[in-house]
């Protein structure tokens, strides 16, 4: 029934013929300074043509675009979320590569795709006239890559949406949970020595050594049920003839089980604390970033069912995007995007794609163009499906 809506139909007809002015600001948006915390010129540009598409558009005082499309009253208010910052360092070579389906450039595939997308969407519905009863509110999101804190200060500031949908990640299974990711480093300390008085002194060295290696023998189950931990940066010592007074490593711990994920937590800290003492070194603790986690497949079972999710996987089918090997899940209880915002402050919560793609936080990143239309069809089905209502709509299915 959506699908013969006159003015759905006009608005997917104007995303498909001003498909290759989208793929045009998409190389565009990727090719302008994005890294995180330095979003302002992607930020100005996005601002600039929200308010264009007639949005009420506000910018928050972390750097968030908040661009509210208004409904007629009664319905949801539903949140796309679009992260607009990249990983890489501002002096990278940002030139967009196009070679045939596929365009290469640092950042091109995440998240520049989306923040297109997005734009994309907002001009179809308005040149077919969409109406909704809800508000659909459109947000380009900074500083995604440090740990969501773009989102997270969003939340912190906004009535909690109705529903939310974050744009990122590659075209595939739509996820619903949140892989929650902790970042901590640890930091020994000691008052260090020349190395000829050094025998028999603390040094912050055998710490590191021995925590890390109790940290690797703890192997809890794999993912995605389980957890993953990574030591990521081994840090400290200036020179050759000393004893470093300051040293630390990171380890970065995820998990979906929120129960799994503070237990881990424990027991790495558990064990620094107890290498430290062995070593005699002083020990602080510094927190990266704590996202919590949605929980497992099993805790999720509900949002598996909730209408949000649903719909998603009957439009993906309908739009024929590919989920993977045959028999793949359609959704997974998992996401490490803007999303998982929503998902942990128990908001019915997705991410969707942007395109195909890969290498992503790598110079090799590569998108393949053509399903960037697939991708914002899904998105603009969502905003007319739950625009007036959060239902389960099922128009999609053959
Ligand atoms: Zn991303």
């Amino acid at each position: 029934m959506l699908l013969k809506r006159p003015d759905v139909r006009a608005a997917l007809q104007h995303l498909e013929q001003k498909f290759p002015q989208q793929v045009d600001e998409w190389i565009r948006i990727a090719q302008m300074l994005g890294k995180s915390t330095q979003e302002e010129v992607r930020g100005a540009y996005v601002q600039s043509q929200m308010i264009r598409a007639g949005l009420h558009v506000s910018i928050d005082s972390i750097g968030n675009i908040t661009g509210v499309r208004k409904g007629t009253g009664g319905g949801p208010t539903i949140v796309f979320a679009a992260h607009m910052d990249i990983v890489h360092a501002s002096e990278t070579n940002l030139t967009v590569d196009r070679d045939g389906d596929t365009l290469r450039a640092p950042g091109i595939f995440d998240n520049s795709a989306s923040v297109a997308n997005m734009l994309a969407a907002i001009r179809a519905l308005n040149a077919a006239k969409v109406i909704t009863k809800g508000d659909l509110v459109f947000v380009a999101t900074v500083q995604e890559e440090l740990g969501l804190r773009g989102m997270q200060y969003w939340f912190d500031h906004n009535l909690k949406p109705d529903l939310l949908v974050a744009m990122d990640g590659g075209l595939g299974p739509i996820n619903y949970g949140a892989l929650g990711i902790y970042w901590t480093r640890y930091r020994f300390t000691s008052d260090g020595s020349h190395t000829l008085q050094s025998r028999g002194k603390p040094t912050p060295v055998l710490a590191m050594a021995d925590a890390v290696l109790r940290i690797y023998e703890l192997q809890p189950p794999a993912l995605p049920n389980g957890a993953v931990i990574n030591v990521g940066q081994v840090h400290g010592g200036a020179i050759f003839n000393g004893i470093p007074q300051d040293l630390y490593f990171t380890v970065d711990l995820r998990s979906s089980d929120p129960v799994l994920l503070d237990s881990l937590d424990r027991q790495i800290e558990t064990i620094v604390r107890a290498a430290a003492y062995r070593a005699r070194v002083g020990l602080k603790i510094e927190t990266e970033q704590k996202n919590r986690a949605g929980g497992t497949e099993r805790m999720l079972a509900l949002a598996r069912r909730h209408p949000l999710v649903q719909t998603a996987i009957d439009i993906q089918q309908h739009l024929g995007v590919r989920i993977g090997m045959p028999g793949a899940q359609q959704a997974l209880a998992t996401g490490s995007t803007d999303a998982n915002i929503g998902v942990v402050a128990g908001v019915p919560s997705i991410a969707i794609g942007r395109s195909y793609g890969g290498d992503q936080h790598t110079l090799n990143e590569w998108a393949h163009w053509p399903s960037a239309l697939e991708a914002t069809k899904l998105m603009l089905l969502l905003a007319t499906t739950f625009g007036d209502g959060i239902q389960v709509v099922r128009a999609y299915v053959p």
